[in-house]
């Protein structure tokens, strides 16, 4: 969370911790970060800020998702724990731990043209992939192998990778275009 809070404040947004139902409302854009998807769902219902979200998600409000925060943004989620839930939102169908053991954490670059012409250097750290894209979500980018790695569909944008761990900010600056159009 503090790394995507410094990237958006370094491009000049003005980016605050959301974890309470009230904050939520002060804010018109949401960043879902990385960490343990189960425990983030756990954890936005205890605090009762996963209803709340999930309306914010239903008007329209733009959300990028990295990760774990990928996960709580699919509409569905395999290789969930017992009784997981996820947000939902975007139209896909979205596997947890995708890589296995061996290749739990890993690097490379992916050319992903919406951005730019330089290729986007991601980390994967027990990344999920996108096993299905519904007709409503867009693929963003691919690995060589075909799996999807990144989404979006209207203000919801998805990253199996976290490009806040290598300085891009290409992602950041495309969720905080869709606030900013939102609002
Ligand atoms: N494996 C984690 C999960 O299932 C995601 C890991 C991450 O966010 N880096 O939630």
């Amino acid at each position: 969370m503090r790394e995507h809070l410094a990237v958006l404040r370094g491009l000049g947004a003005d980016a605050v911790p959301v974890r309470r139902a009230e904050e939520l409302d002060t804010v018109a854009g949401v960043v879902l970060p990385g960490g343990e998807s189960s425990v983030i769902d756990k954890l936005s219902r205890m605090f009762g800020v996963a209803d709340p979200l999930r309306r914010r998600i239903a008007d329209g409000m733009p959300v990028y998702g990295t990760c774990a925060g990928l996960i709580m943004l699919a509409d569905t989620v395999l290789d969930a724990i017992d009784g997981q839930q996820s947000l939902g939102g975007l139209d896909v169908s979205v596997r947890r731990n995708a890589f296995g053991n061996q290749n739990d954490s890993f690097e490379t670059d992916l050319d992903i043209p919406q951005l730019g012409e330089a290729p986007v250097h991601a980390v994967f750290i027990r990344a999920p992939v996108v096993e299905s894209v519904g007709e409503r979500a867009t693929v963003l980018a691919s690995l060589p192998d075909g799996r999807v790695v990144a989404v979006e569909q209207g203000g919801l944008l998805g990253t199996s990778f976290h490009p806040e761990v290598t300085g891009e900010h290409r992602f950041h600056e495309r969720f905080l275009d869709r606030v900013r159009t939102a609002s």
